[in-house]
């Protein structure tokens, strides 16, 4: 069975978008992403027009930040602080790689918890951590969604992951382990990693190898997650699976392109959604104080 990611996420923003039109009948607010940009990189520019499309066609609101590769990190700090407090800001999105002489790990715990969508600040990952999940990394979120879609028996099963990036491989262990999944972690010094893969029931690659699993390191009837996205010097994308073997003895498969990839945009547009939720009908996070003498709409710094 082919796992159709663009199927489950098309789904998703189906009811993000409902979810969104609801929020504005009850309390007349649009969600508002804020999209912090900061630099010349290319493929960040192609994310960053890719999340503000797909936001646009489910009705959240974005707001640009862009900046050149100037920007200091006292600067970036300080945007992220006056977005913040910014009460018509629901979620801010920080496209990363920052450029060299940003701090990353200081400028994602500078944004407020509620307000981060991609679930990388410190009291977001803890709450992963507890069991207790507000905003759980897109990606990682992504596969859960799949897997749970096309029905995959997670309780009990064997899941192997195979990455252990804060992005993807260690928030995926985390729900798979909420999940009642007996969870194995690989990465770069692991001993003998065919044999943790051929034991998986669930096996999930993000490691960004193209085509380092093989056919025969898939067991029979594996439910198999392709997290990685590689780009070979044909042009042509590939994921960490070899597809065409492991499609032979896979249960169920996700393809590189169509897989995982469609489900991060639509999982960060969840996020925003819940943010949105959170923060104007209430739950167990307080709604951010405004800004005292600051108008709404009204931009931190001037454009550069
Ligand atoms: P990363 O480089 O931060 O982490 C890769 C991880 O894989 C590391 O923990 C490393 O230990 C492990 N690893 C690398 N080579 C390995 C090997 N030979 N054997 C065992 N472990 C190995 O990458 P990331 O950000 O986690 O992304 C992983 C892949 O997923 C990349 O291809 C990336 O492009 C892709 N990705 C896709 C999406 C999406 O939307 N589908 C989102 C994020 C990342």
């Amino acid at each position: 069975m082919i796992l159709d990611g663009r199927r489950v996420a098309q789904k998703v923003l189906d009811e993000v978008q409902a979810g969104v039109e609801r929020l504005r009948a009850e309390v007349g607010v649009t969600p508002m992403l804020a999209v912090v940009l900061v630099g010349d990189f290319a493929p960040s520019k192609i994310y960053v027009a890719n999340k503000k499309k797909a936001a646009e066609a489910v009705g959240v609101a974005t707001r640009d930040y862009v900046y050149p590769a100037g920007l200091t990190q006292r600067e970036l700090l300080t945007l992220l602080r006056t977005l913040n407090a910014e009460d018509d800001v629901h979620g801010i999105l920080l496209q990363l790689p920052l450029v060299e002489g940003c701090d990353e790990d200081e400028a994602i715990a500078t944004i407020a918890p509620e307000k981060d969508v991609d679930g990388l600040h410190p009291t977001n990952l803890g709450r992963l951590l507890a069991g207790a999940p507000t905003v759980v990394p897109c990606t990682a979120a992504g596969c859960l969604e799949i897997l749970d879609h096309y029905g995959a028996k997670l309780e009990g099963a064997e899941a192997v992951v195979i990455g252990r990036s804060r992005l993807v491989g260690k928030p995926l262990a985390q729900l798979l382990l909420a999940r009642h999944a007996t969870v194995t972690t690989c990465h770069t010094r692991t001993r003998d990693l065919a044999a943790h893969a051929r034991r998986a029931d669930v096996l999930c690659v993000a490691a960004g190898r193209p085509h380092m699993i093989t056919g025969d390191m898939v067991r029979e009837g594996a439910w198999v997650i392709d997290v990685g996205i590689n780009r070979l010097a044909t042009g042509q994308l590939v994921g960490d699976v070899d597809f065409d073997a492991a499609s032979k003895r896979a249960h169920a498969i996700t393809p590189v392109p169509g897989g995982v990839g469609p489900m991060t945009i639509a999982m960060l547009l969840k996020n925003t959604l819940g943010a949105a939720q959170r923060q104007m009908l209430g739950g167990e996070l307080r709604p951010p104080q405004s800004s005292p003498g600051r108008r709404r709409g009204q931009s931190p710094r001037p454009s550069p």
